[in-house]
């Protein structure tokens, strides 16, 4: 097999594999290289969204809600349910099944589209755009050396852990453990109530875990809309979630029987919290280890990413970087967006990415999902907006689901109605929120979603719903 090739990429994440798998698409003779392993040391691309993140959390999330609905919410319609319980490793291993079988999609897409996979390690060893990029990969088998004329980095993020309480994901858990947790604990920590501090937090509170979350930043998911973020705070209280905003953690000790944490709550008052497990969710940091940047001269940012331009450029020509380890939001769908604009670009293309329309959701009950401005965003900006909302309440399908909470509230710019931003907590935010990416990629006016027929009785009513009270004539509230 010749180990030259049009594109190397190294990551096989939603950045890397999604690159690839265009780039083979548009004629390019592509390798990809991936370290991840699964349970028994064999290949398991996806990145952290496949095996430690998106996918799992949301298979856990799933598990749990069914578990808190059949509890909670079933004996409304009539359904008794006795005996109700956990049985937690079969959760586990549906989960991991779920994985797995995303590992090997990719692997087989892999292979429909020619795209030829390392598993082993790749780190940039020398050579020029012109004569082609070295790349050394040590897997099983040893080391080899390929060469590519174009090199893309996607090789994510790793979770930042707490000075001086190191990860050891029995008691002290990244996103990693917290996703492998065999027993509901009793009490449960958790510091940095952003978004896996939320999912993982509401997955072991619906299973029975006691939990508490200390946030440092005095106000509640600061990133959302303040008003969905009041409501959200509101909702997640109610269910049991205790939620300590503007905490500072002096000390943690971890020990044989649990987790102790000192700390200070907003008045800088002294607290102590102990707990069975304790999950860390403080951010991640870009994944740069052992890539071989000082060798090639790779430029990093002050923050550690990699530096790139607004096409994914790095500071060397034919290396390109994308995903979690540039800048940007973490997220897998901007990961995947960039991967398949540098392969489009490679082949003379000229896509375009837009960071104000890629989506937010957070899965947790209620979802929440945005996209485009806050109110406070636009307030600040001096921007010129009319607002308008609808609540679930009044929504015909959301009565009949049984999930009334929250609301859709649209931001229209006053003089021309183009739409600024769109928010929704409630039930199935996260697929509504495709429709608002759709109308602001196309420059919507809230007149053309308030024109537009949605088929009834659908929760997407509500989006209308909202366009219409931009122009204060919602019709069913
Ligand atoms: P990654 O997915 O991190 O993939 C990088 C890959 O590169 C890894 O497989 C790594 O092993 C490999 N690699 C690194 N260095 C090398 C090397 N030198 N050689 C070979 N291989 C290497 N985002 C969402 O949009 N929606 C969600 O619901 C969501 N949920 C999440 C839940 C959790 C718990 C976590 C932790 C994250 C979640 N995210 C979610 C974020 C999402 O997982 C990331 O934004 C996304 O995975 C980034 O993709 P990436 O391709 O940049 O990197
Ligand atoms: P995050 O940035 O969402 O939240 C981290 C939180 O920790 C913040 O609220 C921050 O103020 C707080 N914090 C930081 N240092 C602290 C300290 N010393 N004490 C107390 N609080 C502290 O990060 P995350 O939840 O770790 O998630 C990492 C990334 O993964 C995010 O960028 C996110 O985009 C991505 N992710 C996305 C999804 C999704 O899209 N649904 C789900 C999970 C993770």
């Amino acid at each position: 097999m010749s180990s030259a090739f049009d594109l190397i990429v190294l990551g096989a994440g939603p950045g890397g594999y999604i690159a690839a798998i265009r780039a083979a698409q548009l004629g390019m003779k592509v390798a990809c290289i991936d370290a991840w392993r699964n349970a028994q040391g064999g290949p398991a691309p996806g990145g952290t969204c496949t095996n430690v993140g998106c996918i799992p959390s949301k298979a856990l999330l799933q598990s749990s809600e069914h578990f808190e609905q059949a509890g909670h919410a079933f004996a409304a319609h009539g359904i008794g349910v006795s005996g109700l319980s956990i049985d937690v490793p079969t959760m586990q291993q549906r989960k991991a099944l779920v994985v797995q079988q995303n590992n090997e999609g990719i692997l087989y897409l892999f292979k429909k589209n020619k795209v030829t996979f390392f598993h082993g390690r790749g780190m940039l060893k020398g050579g020029s755009g012109t004569e082609g990029w070295q790349v050394a990969v040590t897997g099983k088998d040893g080391e080899q050396t390929l060469v590519g004329k174009q090199i893309l980095l996607a090789t994510g993020s790793v979770p930042r852990s707490l000075p001086g309480l190191e990860f050891d994901e029995k008691q002290v858990l990244s996103n990693d453990g917290a996703l492998s947790i065999d027993a509901v604990p009793k009490t449960l920590g958790v510091i940095g109530a952003g978004v896996i501090g939320l999912e993982m937090g509401s997955v072991w509170r619906r299973l029975g875990a006691q939990v508490t979350l200390l946030e440092a930043q005095p106000e509640f998911l600061a990133a959302a809309d303040a008003q969905v973020a009041k409501e959200a705070l509101k909702q997640f209280t109610r269910q049991g979630l205790t939620i300590h905003l503007g905490a500072r953690i002096t000390a943690t000790k971890a020990g044989k029987s649990g987790v102790t944490v000192e700390w200070t709550d907003n008045k800088g008052v002294a607290q102590i919290l102990k707990v069975d497990k304790l999950i860390v969710s403080v951010g991640r940091k870009p994944n740069t280890d052992g890539l071989g940047a000082e060798v090639v001269g790779l430029t990093l940012d002050a923050r550690g990413f990699i530096a790139v331009d607004a096409d994914c450029r790095t500071n060397l020509p034919g290396i390109w970087a994308v995903g979690d380890v540039v800048r940007g939001p973490m997220l897998a769908h901007k990961a995947e967006e960039e991967g398949s604009a540098v392969a489009e670009r490679i082949a003379g293309q000229k896509p375009h990415v837009d960071f104000n329309t890629v989506p937010w959701v957070i899965y947790t009950a209620p979802e929440i999902a945005w996209v485009g401005q806050t109110e406070q965003q636009l307030k600040a900006a001096g921007r010129d907006y009319k607002v308008g909302s609808f609540p679930f309440m009044a929504n015909g399908r959301a009565r009949a689901l049984g999930d009334t909470t929250g609301f859709v509230k649209m931001l229209a710019d006053a003089k021309t109605d183009e739409i600024l931003g769109v928010h929704i907590i409630g039930p199935m935010a996260s697929e509504l929120i495709a429709e608002a990416a759709v109308a602001m990629e196309f420059k919507a006016s809230s007149e053309d979603i308030a024109r537009i027929c949605h088929a009834h009785p659908t929760l997407s009513e509500s989006l209308k719903e909202a366009a219409l009270g931009v122009a204060g004539r919602t019709l069913n509230f």
